[in-house]
């Protein structure tokens, strides 16, 4: 899924977890994103302003990431750059807006996502796609993302991170950070449990204690 790369670049066990386990647990941070999610996305609907066309919900895909899913919001701009679309007249430039809860700066892994999508639409329409822009809701003000060659080969190299430990079906092991605090799945993961004794060791301990 490509949602999952922004779980992949927060924490590789995060993704593994929800990906390949497929667990899943909600905190406040992933339902106030998902509720922010179902109001931009209203799939499938088309709304046209001017020399702007705003298409919600529309699912991509990319051959050379492996990856699919789905835009919050693809604007079409009018340009003689752009592309033919069906039943509209003129050239249409595609441009991604991501939309977040949070606030910008929070976590990279908002700009991988973009650049995923930008990616896919690139691979379906043929074209390119040199920026995009995530749309903050504690601000509600936009950012722009330029779509850079290191950006997009950090993109890259993460989907085929994720593709190595997916075949593999490996999850890695817990690192604690400052991140598990916000992470709605600390419970299933229990990073506490890093701190304690393995099972192995706990009872060589308790069978050398027994000895005489
Ligand atoms: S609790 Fe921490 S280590 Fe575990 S999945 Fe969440 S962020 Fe990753």
């Amino acid at each position: 899924m490509l949602s999952g790369i922004q779980h992949f670049a927060f924490c590789r066990r995060q993704w593994a977890i929800i990906h390949i386990e497929q667990q899943w647990a909600e905190n406040y941070r992933t339902t106030a994103g998902e509720l922010m999610h179902k109001k931009a996305h209203d799939e499938g609907s088309f709304e046209k302003r001017g020399n702007l066309l705003i298409v919600r919900g529309l699912r991509i895909a990319s051959r050379e990431l492996g990856l699919s899913g789905q835009c919050d919001v693809v604007e079409f701009h009018q340009s003689c750059q752009g592309i033919h679309l069906a039943k509209y007249e003129g050239k249409w430039h595609p441009v991604p807006v991501e939309y977040k809860h949070g606030k910008p700066g929070e976590n990279h892994a908002d700009e991988l996502q973009l650049c995923a999508q930008a990616i896919c639409l690139e691979e379906m329409f043929q074209t390119s796609i040199p920026d995009g822009f995530l749309y903050y809701g504690e601000n509600r003000r936009r950012s722009h993302v330029e779509l850079s060659v290191s950006l997009r080969d950090e993109t890259k190299k993460a989907c085929a991170e994720m593709h190595a430990f997916f075949q593999r079906g490996y999850t890695p092991r817990v690192k604690p950070s400052g991140r598990c605090k916000s992470c709605s799945l600390e419970n299933l993961c229990l990073p506490e449990l890093q701190k304690k004794m393995n099972v192995r060791d706990y009872i060589e301990q308790s069978l050398n204690a027994a000895d005489p």
